[in-house]
């Protein structure tokens, strides 16, 4: 079987990585089928996939932001024609409706008594702000102790933070995929805190939108867990992903390569692209 990784993160967005670093690594972890999914932007892929031409067989990608039921859920595009023009400006709408949320987000947080985050976003504009960014000024200027605590207090699922209405509705975000030619992945099933009837009922509509497939969960997680989205996948003739997510060496859960075997009894959404 091939070595895929198919989602993870460069300084495009909140990794730590540039993008051409990001290549490096993948290559040393022996991977062969590659994608950079920076949330909401193509511009890591682009960096590097012009000038590219080593080993490993890069695939477009992009994870985009999106809602569905009232639950922020994150789709994987892969092999998007990424000189497709409404694409880019559905995507360009996209970092508007991220930067605006970002400065919803500081707004809250400041009306609870935190400081300077309005102006830390309004700075801050040379790249799509993201929680994660907010979440390391409140360290740096010790208002919280940690990531951790900035996500369990203010930002993660169901905080004041974890500001949604901006993102599309899933179906739309499925929609602007397909119209790109790629292929639509309902990234890390496992992370979204919700029951396993919901999260059926949210892959209904993805379903219905014209899905593809769904992300293994990473190796830190349960076999249990694996075993459940292969049985997803094959209850509603889903193909699987893979990928590590990796942002940087602070999650040494996620590194770059080192993702779950596919199951017996379903399809890699690979099939259709690899060379
Ligand atoms: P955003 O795109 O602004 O919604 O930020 C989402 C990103 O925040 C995710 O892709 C993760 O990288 C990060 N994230 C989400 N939850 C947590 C958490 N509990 N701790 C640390 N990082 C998190
Ligand atoms: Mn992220
Ligand atoms: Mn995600
Ligand atoms: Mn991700």
């Amino acid at each position: 079987m091939i070595v895929a990784d198919l989602h993870c993160h460069s300084t495009a967005s909140d990794g730590q990585l540039s993008p051409e670093a990001l290549v490096e690594r993948a290559e040393q972890a022996n991977v062969e089928l590659f994608a950079i999914t920076d949330h909401d932007t193509l511009a890591g892929y682009l960096d590097v996939a012009e000038h590219y031409n080593g080993p490993m067989q890069l695939i477009s990608g992009i994870e985009l932001s999106s809602q569905c039921l009232g639950i922020s859920m994150h789709i994987v595009g892969l092999n998007v024609n990424v000189n497709d023009v409404l694409f880019q400006q559905r995507l360009a709408e996209q970092l508007n409706s991220r930067k605006e949320r970002a400065l919803q987000i500081a707004q809250k947080l400041e009306k609870l008594g935190l400081k300077g985050v309005v102006n830390f976003v309004s700075d801050n504009d040379e790249r799509p702000v993201s929680r994660p960014d907010i979440a390391h000024y409140l360290v740096e200027t010790n208002q919280v102790p940690s990531i951790k605590r900035a996500f369990d207090r203010y930002l993660g699922a169901g905080k004041p933070g974890d500001v949604k209405q901006f993102w599309p509705e899933l179906d739309k975000i499925v929609g602007w995929i397909k119209d790109a030619g790629g292929v639509a992945i309902i990234a890390h099933p496992e992370s979204y805190s919700i029951t396993r009837t919901k999260l059926r009922r949210i892959i209904e509509v993805f379903v219905e939108a014209g899905g593809d497939a769904l992300e293994l969960p990473h190796e830190a997680q349960t076999a249990d867990f694996t075993r459940y989205v292969a049985k997803l996948c094959k209850d509603y003739n889903l193909q699987v992903s893979v990928g590590s997510d990796f942002h940087s060496d602070k999650q040494p859960w996620r590194q770059l390569g080192r993702v779950p075997a596919i199951p017996e009894g379903v399809s890699p959404v690979w099939e259709g692209f690899v060379q």
